[in-house]
């Protein structure tokens, strides 16, 4: 499949090799289960504020159609390619299965860098990408979300421009939605808080306190800043965060009130004056209790994975940690991983809540919804390490096992048509 071929896509078959390995998965069904069943690559041509017309790359992948309707992110960042996407749909298809929901994996994105455009611009760019491939989506084909560089509002624009082509409101065809547009409570925090909430279940597992902890997070936008602050008010001292711009470090903690109040007048961390400034190669280094990887893929590689100095990476990014590097961190004892399929799903876990509510037309408070998602959590954490402790495996390959074998029983079950 050299269509795909990346170095994020290379590293999640180099993933599912392994895998397959360890569940002694037939030769024969191997490729089935591990390349993605369709992908769309759509031309998307938007007028410009300055009147020229500019013409984006956009991919939507779908991975497997054997569960349910496919489910994932849409990213918006000038380095969206068609092999990171479909890495990115094979990870969600682990994910929906670790976690048991009824999805397929699915990712897409626009090669475009929401940071030079306007508001106008990512408007356009939304509405028509979402145009060039209505007939790839819908409540019971394809739900996208949120994911890198895009946000509630992305969601409302890709529901409305849906739903005028239908000629009514269809809140279910994606997730990450505003709360007043059939969006569910608990969904723009779902991830950062499953990220801190799992960080309380590893402390437990290797008997350490929260509250003489410190914690360190690359990537403060959605999933980083929430996970950020929940890990602040579970009683550990978050020392440094950061975005493409670069980091900030302050080992008596950083204050997020303050920090947020900057940001929403600089739109990035630089020059927050409560903290100084380091790199982000620098901060991943940091000696820490948590590591959080929260921004992109493969930062954490051959190169740094010695000199890493926490005892628990959460993984809230899909993808941090390179097959090389996973290596190295496996041969070191000292360092609990909670990897990206298990760490980020509460994400996905609300994402189908919202969708289940958006059916039904019903919806739930968001007591109900944290409640449900810390319940599902749980339960895959428990899974997972149970698993790796019993089979001798590392996190990573254990929550990837649950994952793929779920997949491949439920293809093995339905049979081969015609
Ligand atoms: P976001 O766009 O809200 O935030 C990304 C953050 O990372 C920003 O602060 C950005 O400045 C920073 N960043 C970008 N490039 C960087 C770099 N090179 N070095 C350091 N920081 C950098 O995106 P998000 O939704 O928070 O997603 C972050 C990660 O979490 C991604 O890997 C995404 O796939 C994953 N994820 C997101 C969700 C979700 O619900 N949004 C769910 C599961 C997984």
């Amino acid at each position: 499949m050299d269509i795909y071929k990346h170095p994020t896509f290379d590293m999640a078959c180099e993933q599912f090799d392994l895998v397959a390995d360890i569940l002694q998965m037939p030769q024969s069904e191997r490729v089935r289960v591990k390349f993605p069943k369709r992908s769309l690559i759509v031309a998307v041509p938007v007028r410009m504020d300055s009147g020229e017309v500019k013409v984006f790359p956009g991919y939507r992948v779908q991975h497997h159609l054997t569960l349910g309707p496919t489910k994932g992110g849409m990213r918006f960042h000038p380095d969206v390619a068609l092999g990171e996407v479909a890495a990115l749909a094979m990870w969600m298809s682990w994910k929906c299965a670790l976690t048991g929901l009824p999805y397929g994996g699915a990712k897409g994105g626009v090669a475009c860098n929401p940071r030079t455009l306007s508001l106008g611009e990512v408007e356009r760019i939304t509405r028509r990408f979402t145009q060039e491939i209505i007939p790839f989506i819908g409540p019971q084909i394809d739900i996208p979300a949120p994911d890198v560089g895009t946000n509630e509002q992305t969601m409302a624009w890709m529901m409305d421009t849906f739903s005028t082509y239908q000629g009514h409101a269809v809140p279910s065809v994606v997730t990450g939605k505003p709360v007043d547009l059939g969006g569910s409570l608990g969904r723009r925090e779902a991830t950062g808080r499953g990220v801190a909430f799992l960080v309380g279940r590893a402390l437990q597992a290797i008997g350490m306190d929260a509250a003489q902890c410190t914690a360190v997070v690359q990537g403060y936008g959605n999933v980083g800043s929430i996970a950020a602050q929940k890990l602040a008010r579970d009683g550990l001292k978050v020392i440094a965060v950061s975005d493409v711009d670069g980091g900030l470090y302050n080992a008596n903690g950083l204050d997020f009130e303050k920090l947020d109040a900057h940001l929403a007048q600089h739109r990035t961390v630089l020059g927050f004056t409560g903290a100084e400034p380091i790199s982000n190669e620098q901060l991943l280094l940091l000696k820490c209790d948590v590591l959080v990887p929260a921004a992109l893929e493969r930062v954490i590689t051959k190169e740094n994975a010695a000199k890493i100095q926490c005892r628990i990476l959460a993984e809230g990014a899909n993808g941090p940690t390179t097959p090389e590097a996973d290596v190295i961190l496996q041969k070191r004892d000292d360092i609990f991983v909670i990897p990206d399929i298990l760490c980020n799903a509460g994400g996905v876990v609300v994402s189908y809540f919202e969708w289940v509510q958006d059916l039904q037309s019903f919806f739930w408070s968001e007591a109900e919804v944290m409640d449900k998602l810390y319940r599902i959590l749980d339960a895959a954490f428990a899974q997972t390490l149970a698993m790796a402790r019993k089979e001798k495996l590392t996190m990573r390959m254990a929550a990837l096992s649950i994952g793929i074998r779920r997949v491949a029983e439920a293809k093995r079950k339905r049979g081969l048509f015609p």
